[in-house]
């Protein structure tokens, strides 16, 4: 089971990520956290990342590809994985089928969680996440304690730098630019499914198990 769970930031992809993991035991990959850890544990690609990020660059698609190959080729991953925040460009999904039949894995399933882009920015200017364990929470979608502390550690809840609305803006226009057009490119290759992200968490989760089931 090789899945990409793929929409514009802010359609809870990486909450579906999770529910899917447990629910199938295999290993949530997101791209963000491999890199944030990089850029935290200071490692040689980190240092490249972190410094490209701090001039509000992207990371290059080596530098990526590199840290997705080393994760899948933990034992863990032997029977499949969610890839959560990659491939973004139609580049990067053409590197990823190049390493996955290197790696002679089967081709990858493609989930779509669908949000009308008006919908994107309010979703997004309300995510909120834990301070110290990582959790992440919505005003919107999946509100946090009322007394704005994490309810799994009881850490601050704070809004990401990168969440204000001109970040925002800019990275829905990248988004709609580069990765939208993914959509047709797994369309091509089968196995594309469309999901309606404008419901509740746990009415894309069963959809998205019925179709994992299938
Ligand atoms: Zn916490």
């Amino acid at each position: 089971m090789h899945l990409i769970l793929f929409g514009a930031p802010g359609v809870g992809k990486g909450t579906q990520a999770k529910l899917i993991s447990k629910n199938f035991n295999i290993p949530q990959i997101s791209t963000g956290d491999m890199l944030r850890d990089a850029v935290k544990n200071k490692t040689e690609l980190g240092k490249k990342a972190s410094l490209l990020m701090n001039q509000g660059k992207l990371v290059p698609d080596e530098i990526m590809l590199e840290l997705i190959r080393d994760r899948i080729s933990h034992n863990d991953c032997k029977s499949g994985f969610i890839l959560d925040g990659f491939p973004r460009t139609i580049a990067q999904a053409k590197e990823l089928d190049k390493l996955f039949s290197e790696l002679q894995l089967p081709d990858v399933t493609c989930i779509e969680i669908n949000v009308p882009d008006e919908e994107i920015i309010n979703r997004l200017v309300s995510r909120r996440l834990c301070e110290q364990c990582g959790t992440d929470y919505n005003l919107i979608t999946n509100p946090p304690p009322e007394n704005m502390r994490c309810d799994k550690c009881g850490g601050t809840i704070i809004q990401r730098k990168d969440d204000n609305e001109e970040t925002i803006s800019n990275r829905l226009k990248v988004y709609l630019a580069q990765t939208a057009p993914l959509k047709e490119y797994y369309q091509h290759k089968g196995a594309f499914f469309s999901i309606d992200g404008l419901r509740s968490i746990e009415e894309i989760r069963d959809d998205i198990f019925g179709i994992l089931k299938q």
